[in-house]
């Protein structure tokens, strides 16, 4: 075991989150799978691999950097859709491999029907419209020239898809803007359609928008962080709960982060224990270290906070979580022994640590506290 700790990816869990949504969307709504983050912490390649044998035909990525690793991993055929960053000098890459493509500047769509006549291959292109989050996305002012570029490179540019993303589905403060936002959707869609484009995919909802406003569904919806067994936020969850009679969670958590005890130390009574004087022993103590820190991505934020899984039960991390190591009470736990396993994140027998409950207590939000564990740690599939 040359790594500190191994995450486990559950394949059982995601076939579960998967029929799910599938359910929820219906037989006509592609699903996409968004990987983006290094599939939000899972591992772009074991998690591709998993949700290519549940069904997913269909990924977003973030960059061309996450397409180039996602290509050679896909072993059925597959969509590859890039929503952000994608850069000039890459186009021609991008179309030769049957890549498709967010455009929200006119120079990159001019250089895209470029590249693909150069080609002579059609380039799929989703139009992203600015409708509100003001961050990419072409402006209503922008749509003639946008449809002037179209009409020019008609030959080489197919217009796959229309798209934005909302500013916040996920929480009900939002509620305005959000519903301002699919309103401009709407409006310039409908301009779009009066000058001959209809496109195959009109596509607005990340998963909070897929769950609470069932509308933005559309043709496609773009799913991350529901595919992982996570919720948005808790007020989308208990808004789905709400509605149903069955209130336990349909998700499954696919992640389970792993490591062992590297030593034991026994500590008396009064002493200070790791970095400084921010634990001191009450009474003598029987202390596990573990060996993951926060360049392992704990956060340092859970020293004296955090809990782990050591025999089924939990144990409390006490003094300063290390670069590389962190220590945890183990006194009252039944022969702990160097090698046993620890559960920094996920089950172990019937207790375990949520990422909810990991991210309040490092103040991290799911999402971030995902895709911040480092992508040298090994991921394997389980069942
Ligand atoms: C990240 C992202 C999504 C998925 O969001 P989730 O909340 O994880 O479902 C969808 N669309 C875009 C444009 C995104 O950047």
């Amino acid at each position: 075991m040359f790594h500190s700790s191994y995450i486990e990816i559950s394949k059982s869990a995601l076939q579960n989150n998967i029929n799910f949504l599938r359910k929820e969307i219906g037989p006509y709504v592609k699903l996409s799978s968004v990987i983006k983050g290094n599939a939000y912490g899972h591992g772009i390649e074991p998690f591709a691999a998993i949700a290519q044998e549940c069904g997913v035909d269909h990924f977003s990525v973030f960059s061309a950097d996450e397409a180039l690793r996602l290509l050679p991993t896909l072993k059925k055929p597959a969509t590859i859709m890039i929503m952000g960053y994608l850069d000039n000098p890459e186009l021609e890459w991008a179309i030769q491999n049957d890549m498709e493509f967010f455009v929200f500047e006119l120079d990159r769509l001019i250089e895209a029907g470029k590249a693909a006549k150069k080609l002579q291959k059609r380039a799929c292109v989703h139009l992203e419209l600015e409708t509100g989050m003001n961050r990419t996305g072409f402006g209503e002012n922008e749509i003639n020239n946008v449809l002037s570029v179209l009409e020019e490179h008609k030959e080489y540019l197919e217009l796959k898809g229309v798209c934005t993303h909302f500013a916040g589905a996920e929480s009900f403060q939002n509620h305005d803007r959000v519903q301002e936002q699919l309103n401009r959707y709407k409006q310039q869609l409908q301009r779009l359609q009066a000058s001959g484009y209809t496109p195959e995919q009109c596509h607005t909802a990340c998963s909070a928008a897929m769950v609470s406003y069932p509308e933005t569904r559309m043709d496609m919806v773009r799913i991350g962080i529901m595919q992982y067994g996570l919720w948005p936020s808790p007020e989308t969850y208990i808004q789905y709960i709400g509605q149903r009679e069955e209130k336990l969670d349909p998700l499954q958590r696919l992640i389970n982060w792993k490591s062992h005890v590297m030593t034991l130390k026994y500590v008396s009574q009064g002493e200070y224990i790791g970095y400084g004087t921010s634990y001191q022993a009450s009474r003598d103590m029987t202390v596990a270290i573990v060996p993951v820190g926060y360049a392992w991505g704990y956060s340092r934020t859970l020293s004296n906070h955090g809990q782990v899984l050591i025999n089924g039960v939990r144990a409390a991390v006490v003094g300063i979580v290390n670069m590389n190591v962190m220590m945890v009470q183990v006194t009252e736990i039944h022969d702990v022994r160097k090698g046993d396993e620890v559960v920094l994140l996920g089950k172990q027998g019937s207790e375990s640590i949520t990422v909810a409950s990991f991210g309040e207590l490092s103040t991290q939000l799911n999402y971030e506290l995902l895709t911040r564990l480092p992508i040298n740690i090994p991921r394997y599939v389980v069942d």
